[in-house]
C-alpha cells in the first residue's frame, strides 16, 4: 500500500497516542470540577495550550480549542461576522477556499451579509491588488487560506494581510494544510484568526484550534457552560487538546527535516508523471507551494476512473476535495484557475508523508503513468468506435 492522501489526514503518531492515553481511560476528571482530578485535568490542558501558544507565537488565552478545522472555520467567520454586524455587513474570502469557509460564507449570505469572493490566478494565488479592490467601507472580515488543499499553492499571506491591518479589518486564515509543513506564527503572517485541525499534522481526529488575537470580537457558535473564555461551551477534550499539542511540538521539532523530504518525493512526482505523460499541467504555483502536495491536470482522463485504478493497484489518491470526494464534479477549486475544459476533468492530488519513501514514491509513479497511458489508450478507442459508429 503507498498512502499518497496525508493531506485528507494522517495516521495518529504513536509517541502521540501515547501522550493521550492517562485522559482516555479510567477516572480522568472534567477541568470544571474543583477537586483534585478535575485540577489534573485542568493542568494538563493548561500545560498543552501553553506548548501551542509558544509554537504559534501567542497567547494560551488567545487559542478556543475545537472539534477540528471545519469548527474553526465555523467560529471564525460566522462568529466575527456577527459580533460586528453593527459595524458592516460585507465579508471577503477567495474562490479556492475549503469548503469549512465557503459555506460558512454562504451561511452569512443568507443572513443578509454580502461576501465578495476574490479570484486567483492560473496558480492558485491572491493578487494584493485584488484584494485591495475587494475592500468597502463596510468590509468587516476577510478570510484567505494559508495553503490550498487541492493544489498546494500557499499565499503570500503577510503581504494579504498588512491591506487590511492598516484599515482595522480583522484577517482569518484557514492554515489547516500548512501546519506541520510551513513554519506558523501568527504576528509574522499578521493575523487576526487562524484555524488549524491536529489530524493533519499526525495528531487525534476530532480536535482543532482557532487562534483569536486579543481584542478580535467573536459571538460563539454554541450555548452551553461557557467553556474556552464564553467562547467555546462544552466539556473540554482534554485527551485531544494534550494530543494536538503534542503533534504539533514534534511537527515544529521536525519541521525543517519533513519539509526537505517531502520536498523531494512531491518534486520526484511532478517531474516523473508530468515528464512522461505529456498533456497535462502540474496545477499549482511551482514554487509557492506545500512541500507535499503534488497536483495535475491530465487532458482526457476521468479523475474517478483514474482513482479507482489506483486504488486496485494500492495507491491511495485524491481528486479534488478529500472532504467531498466520491464526487466527479470538478471542483471549484480547479475550476477558479481557468484551465482548458479538456483538462479539468482529469484532476490528481498526490500527498506525501512520514510514511513514504523515495524508492515507494518511484515505483508509485510508474504505476500512475502506465494508467494514465492506458486510459487514455481506452478513451482513444472509445472515440474511435464512436466515430466510427456514427460515420457508418
Ligand atoms: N480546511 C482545509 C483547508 C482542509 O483541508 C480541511 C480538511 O480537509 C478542513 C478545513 C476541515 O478540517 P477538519 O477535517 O478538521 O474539519
Amino acid at each position: 500500500m503507498t498512502y499518497l492522501d496525508h493531506a485528507a489526514t494522517t495516521p495518529l503518531d504513536p509517541e502521540v497516542l501515547e501522550s493521550m492515553m492517562p485522559f482516555l481511560s479510567g477516572i480522568t476528571g472534567n477541568p470544571s470540577s474543583v477537586h483534585a482530578v478535575g485540577r489534573i485535568a485542568r493542568s494538563a490542558s493548561d500545560d498543552a495550550r501553553e506548548s501551542m501558544a509558544r509554537t504559534l507565537a501567542c497567547e494560551p488565552q488567545e487559542l478556543v480549542i475545537t472539534s477540528g478545522g471545519t469548527e474553526s472555520d465555523n467560529l471564525a467567520i460566522k462568529g466575527s461576522a456577527r459580533a460586528s454586524a453593527r459595524r458592516g455587513r460585507h465579508v471577503v474570502t477567495s474562490a479556492i477556499e475549503h469548503h469549512a469557509v465557503l459555506h460558512s460564507c454562504a451561511s452569512l449570505e443568507r443572513e443578509g451579509f454580502e461576501v465578495s469572493y476574490v479570484p486567483v490566478d492560473e496558480y492558485g494565488v491572491v493578487s494584493p491588488e485584488d484584494l485591495a479592490a475587494s475592500l468597502r467601507e463596510d468590509t468587516i472580515l476577510v478570510s484567505i487560506m494559508l495553503a490550498n488543499n487541492e493544489i498546494g499553492t500557499v499565499q503570500r499571506l503577510s503581504d494579504l494581510a498588512r491591506i487590511t491591518r492598516d484599515r482595522g479589518i480583522p484577517f482569518h486564515t484557514d492554515a489547516v494544510q500548512a501546519a506541520g509543513h510551513l513554519e506558523i506564527d501568527v504576528d509574522d503572517l499578521g493575523v487576526d484568526l487562524l484555524s488549524l485541525s491536529a489530524h493533519k499534522f499526525y495528531g487525534p481526529r476530532g480536535v482543532g484550534l482557532l487562534y483569536v488575537r486579543d481584542g478580535v470580537e467573536l459571538e460563539p457558535l454554541l450555548d452551553g457552560g461557557g467553556q474556552e473564555l464564553e467562547r467555546r461551551s462544552g466539556t473540554e477534550n482534554i485527551a485531544g487538546t494534550v494530543g494536538m499539542a503534542r503533534a504539533l511540538g514534534m511537527a515544529t521539532d521536525r519541521l525543517e527535516h519533513r519539509a526537505r523530504r517531502e520536498g523531494e518525493m512531491r518534486d520526484m512526482l511532478i517531474e516523473k508523471i508530468a515528464g512522461a505523460t505529456g498533456d497535462v499541467v502540474a496545477t499549482g504555483h511551482p514554487t509557492r507551494r506545500l512541500p507535499s502536495v503534488a497536483s495535475f491536470c491530465f487532458r482526457g482522463i476521468d479523475a474517478e476512473s483514474l482513482l479507482i485504478n489506483l486504488d486496485l493497484d494500492g495507491i491511495q489518491a485524491s481528486s479534488g476535495s478529500a472532504c467531498t470526494s466520491g464526487s466527479v464534479i470538478v471542483s471549484h477549486v480547479i475550476q477558479a484557475l481557468g484551465l482548458p475544459e479538456a483538462f479539468e476533468a482529469g484532476s490528481l492530488r498526490l500527498s506525501v508523508g512520514d510514511s513514504n519513501t523515495p524508492e515507494e514514491i518511484s515505483a508509485a509513479a510508474d504505476i500512475i503513468i502506465a494508467h494514465i497511458v492506458r486510459l487514455r489508450g481506452i478513451a482513444q478507442e472509445v472515440t474511435e468506435a464512436e466515430f466510427g459508429a456514427v460515420g457508418g
